[in-house]
């Protein structure tokens, strides 16, 4: 039966859960204090990689932070005075680290991402965007052979759940991508792996088509949630109460505190990231690449070189940090040694990120007229057309085509 619903957030996952609602008949309102991608789908690597099934949670990983924290140049910074505020995040980090639960979010995660191209193929095709989605596969690089053997487990994490690859010595790497400095000695070729060459434009164009086939997006701040025994009645906005029928909370970093107000208790931290975007960058990659060690892609987007990743703990309204895409800056100098950084921009967003990497795609345990679809952390291209499908499969109360438990609102 059609319903009129309200997806809150305009992101790549509010606006692909819109867009997979409307396919299924329901009429579909998107609310958003801004325009649809400009939050954190906006500057991100946009990697498209079914392989990515490696949680951050991973034995050992724990007792790397104090180097990482320590390196100036290292792919995680924190704000001390965060911390106390994090710890029930961290400790549920430390329980997802453990062996038996990395193999089960491992799982859970290579189920929901190798569904992205087929999630995304009819979205993508509606919008006639078809040039956007690319699929050469992407690089991962080493500077040594101990680095590389020291990410066994993740190596053996993807092997065992069906993700090829090729292994390449440095002569190898630099055949493949010749703007590739030879410090590196080693690296991993992920074979059925894509990005997309503007995230941007892939949020807008299927928003846009979305509008033209009757959606409604209407920019305005979310400011409360009116709540009625059986559930929310209304937003509360700048620009007055919108009534609401059915609600999808995908507000990003921001949900956590709307799934508070409609009775859960999720945790949901803001995962910093930057990037430096390289408009004439000088050199030509033919696909992405990744720095296993620090933790951030150079990918060849339609306006440029993009070179984006780290990880900062700061909480929510923090101002960016002016240190962290200089770090950036280095790394990517360090990688392609004739790379022209004259005309660069930079850019901090926020991951909406879960301790154990899975997001809450889920009903609510409350109210029948409620679902979430937030907390994709580093993952929320990749699988924000996935998410979109799964939603209307919640919505529509079929079986989903994978097991809905492991992103479920009530497991933290
Ligand atoms: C540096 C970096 C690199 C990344 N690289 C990749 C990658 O390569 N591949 C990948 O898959 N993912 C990547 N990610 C992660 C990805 O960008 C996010 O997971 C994804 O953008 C989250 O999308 P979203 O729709 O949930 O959130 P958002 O894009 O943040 O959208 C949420 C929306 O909700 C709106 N909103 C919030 N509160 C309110 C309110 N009160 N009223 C009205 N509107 C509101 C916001 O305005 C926003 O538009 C990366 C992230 C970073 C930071």
């Amino acid at each position: 039966m059609a319903r009129d619903i309200t997806v809150l957030g305009a992101g790549i996952v509010g606006i692909c859960c819109a867009a997979y609602l409307q396919r299924e008949g329901h009429r579909v309102t998107v609310v958003d204090r801004g325009e649809p991608g400009r939050g954190t789908s906006f500057g991100n690597a946009g990697i498209l990689s079914p392989g990515s099934c490696v949680p951050m949670a991973v034995p050992g990983v724990i007792s790397k932070l104090p180097g990482w924290l320590l390196d100036p140049l290292g792919p995680v910074a924190v704000r001390f005075g965060h911390l106390p505020s994090m710890l029930p995040w961290f400790l549920h980090f430390r329980k997802a680290s453990r062996m038996k639960n990395v193999q089960a979010n491992a799982d859970a995660l290579r189920r929901l991402l190798s569904q992205t191209f087929d999630a995304y193929a009819p979205l993508v095709k509606a919008a006639n965007i078809p040039e956007i989605v690319q699929r050469p596969g992407y690089l991962v690089v080493y500077e040594t052979d101990a680095e590389f053997r020291a990410d066994s487990l993740a190596w053996r994490l993807r092997r065992d759940r069906g993700v090829e690859f090729d292994v390449l010595d440095g002569a190898g790497l630099r055949k493949l991508e010749p703007a590739l400095a030879p410090i590196y000695q080693r690296g991993v070729y992920l074979l059925d792996q894509g990005y997309v060459t503007s995230p941007l434009r892939l949020t807008q164009s299927i928003a846009a088509q979305f509008e033209r086939d009757g959606g409604r997006i209407e920019r305005r701040e979310v400011r409360e949630i009116e709540v009625g025994p059986h559930g929310p009645t209304a937003l509360l906005t700048d620009a007055g109460a919108m009534p609401v029928e059915t609600l999808v909370v995908a507000a990003g970093v921001h949900s956590k505190r709307f799934a508070s107000r409609l009775g859960e208790r999720v945790l949901l931290e803001a995962e910093r990231g930057y990037h430096v975007q390289f408009e004439a960058p000088g050199i030509s990659l033919a696909r992405p690449i990744n720095s296993a060690n620090g933790k951030f892609f150079a990918t060849p987007m339609e306006a440029g070189l993009r070179v984006a990743g780290t990880t900062e703990f700061a909480g929510l309204d923090r101002p960016s940090n002016p240190r962290r895409p200089k770090v950036l800056l280095e790394h990517a100098k360090r990688m392609f040694p004739d790379l022209k950084t004259e005309v660069m921009s930079e850019w901090m967003g926020q991951r909406p990120s879960t301790p154990d990497y899975l997001p809450v795609v889920s009903g609510s345990t409350r109210y029948r007229n409620v679902f979430y679809a937030f907390g994709h952390g580093h993952l929320g291209v990749v699988s924000g057309a996935p998410t979109g499908r799964l939603i209307a499969d919640l919505v529509a109360q079929r079986p989903a085509a994978i097991d809905m438990q492991p992103y479920r609102v009530d497991r933290f």
